[in-house]
């Protein structure tokens, strides 16, 4: 029996409403035991048994964090990113649980492909991978996808993710055949011909550097016809990657009106401008690594999204990580392709654009990367195998005696450049690079097991490591 007792950590779990310092006890993959300091529990849990014992002073203790948007790469794009690659870079950023997108090559638009996710997974990943599947066969957005029997294999959710589904005939069709799977549709929101050629962000910027403008109202357009679409259907609807200030307020309009819909946003839509297109990167002009779909945008976008963070109508944190080879990152900056990597530096990231700000609490960001994902997904309830069947026996995003044993440990006090050496992945296509930031997952623990150990890298050492 493998047995893993952690001490004296700040236990945050938004579920149960637990912030309070103790200890968590997990045995053979479950958790055992959560026990904050309260009242009789005051003596914490016996280290008998226990064959490793992590002393936690000074860290958080969180349901391990999930990720329910990254592009993995596998199949088609092994040179930028495999399974094993983007979960090793998922573990060492904090994640126990990440869903991948299905612009793959071939995609995964059918329920073989899935399984194939999973098969691969089970051999090759640090973390629990969870596919998403394609809403269109091909992801072409002429047919469905055999979507019942993509559910039926495992898929978590569905979206043409890279592209939008630009029908609005066909999106009908995808709201109401996904709606009884219980499945949410994850929309990329891009009215395509009113981007066509478009590389950055309509503005001042775009003008300056002769590049086509990619407008809000792209993205506005798309979310304003999907909410209209599915008031009389009623599928879960998701926004990905929200960047524009006037999306946040139809999405909370719609969420006010009750409707099943909701959104996530990206670390980089939280805290960079189109200006990083221009100054960023040694200033030269056409940055690629700031190059991303859909592109950064205005400071008062910025603003809303944060508003919109703080008053819940943007309820899940997704990284969006897309990782490009450095070759296809090197050419014209229209030419190159869009989107940066962002596991390993998603959390340091939220603590600088919503905890340092005082945006939101931690219990708050601890939700937002924990349960909602979770719900969003259905992870939270999971069976033992993995498969998307209701029960809550191994429920991901919460702390729960009998369930998973995913826990992140996190310093929020350890200071840390983002420099290519510090990165696990295959990719390095970040405009991140070279900043000092605070906050890093120090031990991540997947179903029981320390998948990424930086507990000797700890900012404040243990009373008895340091010999006092
Ligand atoms: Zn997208």
């Amino acid at each position: 029996m493998s047995s893993l007792l952690i001490t004296n950590a700040r236990i945050i779990d938004p579920v149960s409403g637990t912030d309070a310092v103790g200890d968590v006890a997990i045995a053979d993959g479950l958790i055992a035991a959560v026990a904050p300091r309260r009242g009789s529990n005051a003596a914490g849990l016996s280290r008998s048994g226990a064959e490793r014992v992590i002393d936690a002073e000074g860290l958080i203790l969180t349901p391990g964090l999930i990720d329910p948007h990254v592009h993995l790469r596998e199949p088609g794009g092994e040179d930028a990113e495999t399974i094993a690659t983007g979960t090793a870079a998922a573990v060492s950023g904090g994640f126990t649980s990440v869903c991948c997108m299905p612009n793959t090559n071939p995609p995964l638009d059918d329920d073989s492909m899935i399984e194939f996710v999973y098969r691969q997974a089970e051999r090759t990943a640090h973390c629990r991978v969870f596919p998403v599947g394609a809403v269109s066969i091909g992801r072409k957005g002429e047919e469905l996808a055999e979507l019942m029997l993509m559910a039926a294999a495992g898929a978590v959710g569905f979206s043409d993710d890279g592209d939008c589904v630009a029908s609005a005939g066909l999106m009908a069709k995808a709201l109401t055949y996904i709606r009884p799977t219980g499945l949410a549709l994850m929309q990329h929101c891009q009215e395509a011909s009113l981007t066509r050629g478009a590389s950055m962000h309509a503005g001042s910027v775009a003008m300056r550097l002769g590049l086509i403008g990619w407008p809000r109202v792209a993205e506005e357009v798309i979310i304003e016809r999907d909410v209209r679409l599915n008031r009389a259907i009623g599928c879960r609807y998701h926004v990905q990657h929200l960047s524009s200030g006037g999306s946040v307020e139809i999405v909370r309009r719609a969420r006010r009106e009750g409707q099943p819909v909701s959104a996530e946003a990206s670390p980089h839509h939280l805290l960079l401008t189109h200006e990083e297109v221009e100054t960023g990167g040694g200033g030269g002009g056409y940055w690629t690594a700031a190059k991303m779909n859909p592109p950064l945008r205005e400071r008062s976008d910025i603003d809303a999204i944060l508003e919109g963070v703080a008053d819940g109508t943007i309820t899940v944190l997704a990284t969006d990580h897309a990782p490009h080879t450095p070759e296809r990152k090197a050419m014209d900056f229209d030419s190159a392709p869009f989107g940066i990597i962002g596991l390993e530096t998603a959390l340091a990231l939220y603590i600088e654009a919503l905890i340092t700000p005082g945006v939101i609490d931690w219990p708050r960001l601890v939700a937002m990367m924990t349960i909602e994902p979770s719900r969003l997904c259905r992870l939270d309830r999971l069976d033992a195998t993995g498969g998307a069947v209701p029960s809550a026996a191994l429920g991901l995003g919460q702390l729960h005696v009998g369930g998973a044993g995913d826990v992140t440990l996190i310093d929020p006090a350890m200071e840390w450049t983002v420099t290519p050496d510090s990165l696990a992945g295959r990719s390095r296509n970040t405009p991140f690079l070279g900043r000092r930031v605070k906050g890093r997952a120090v031990a991540t623990i997947v179903g029981g097991e320390v998948r990424a150990d930086r507990l000797a890298e700890r900012s404040k050492p243990l009373r008895a490591a340091a010999g006092v």
